[in-house]
């Protein structure tokens, strides 16, 4: 089996180390083609403006100058002239990527590249709320959730995205497989400052994100100290509003 990592944290974020150690497990070819730095927020950006670089680091590991798509997109066309990576797992991130927070996800954004590419993809990130534990809990319950993985044929353009609570690996209660969640929107906080010149900026802050703990989701699993698995489908039509819209333009 040949498996590519990638992840959104870049090619020396700790959260690739534990990754590859769990690839490791499962493959003797198990390849990296990650960004050059951390695009944690990168989305499903792709580098249309300036060119990137592919920079080899290892007999098969490497960076791109780029965003977590442009590292799986290139490494995809020129890592593998003869045949595509059979798996490519993205991670595992630096803390989670639940709810609403997919879209924003270059992690889950890397899985889809691959699977836009008909590989199956599976992102994996690891909450961090209580410092202290670490990847403990992804390293320790990876192999049990890949397992069933490998054996599924996962429909073409779906991902599955696995989040791992921020728990030591002996307090985690299980897995289980959930929908994608929702957090009110009111996202996080915005700090205000003037830089030294004079002028007003302005960052993103990631707390005070309002979560909407609905039954059966990820947010709820992972809360309650379980593995989330959520099947992702890139189709993001809401096919229930279809017939309603269309019946607004006919006549
Ligand atoms: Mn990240």
């Amino acid at each position: 089996m040949r498996i590519l990592l990638t992840n959104d944290d870049g090619i020396n974020a700790p959260g690739l180390e534990v990754l590859e150690a769990i690839a490791a497990e499962l493959s003797d070819e198990v390849w990296v083609c990650a960004p050059a730095e951390e695009n944690s927020g990168a989305g499903h950006s792709l580098t249309l403006h300036m060119p990137v670089r592919l920079r080899q680091h290892g007999e098969r590991r490497f960076s791109v100058t780029g965003t977590p798509t442009d590292a799986v997109n290139l490494g995809m066309k020129k890592l593998f002239p003869d045949r595509p990576p059979d798996l490519v797992i993205s991670g595992v991130n630096n803390g989670e990527n639940l709810a609403d927070d997919v879209t924003y996800s270059g992690t889950v954004s890397a899985a889809m590249e691959a699977a836009l590419a008909g590989i199956p993809a599976v992102a994996m990130s690891q909450a961090l709320r209580d410092a202290g534990h670490g990847f403990a809990a992804a390293r320790a319950w990876a192999a049990r959730v890949l397992a069933p993985l490998l054996d599924v044929r996962m429909p073409k353009r779906t991902v599955i995205n696995v989040n791992f609570p921020a728990l030591p690996a002996d307090q985690v209660k299980g897995i289980r497989v959930v929908r994608q969640g929702f957090h009110d929107y009111a996202r996080g906080s915005v700090i205000e400052a003037v830089d030294p010149r004079g002028r007003p900026y302005f960052w993103f802050g990631l707390d005070d994100i309002e979560h909407t703990l609905d039954h059966g989701t990820d947010l709820e699993a992972v809360g309650e100290g379980y593995i989330s698995v959520t099947p992702l489908q890139l189709d993001l039509t809401h096919h229930a509003s279809i017939g309603a819209l269309a019946e607004r333009y006919s006549g």
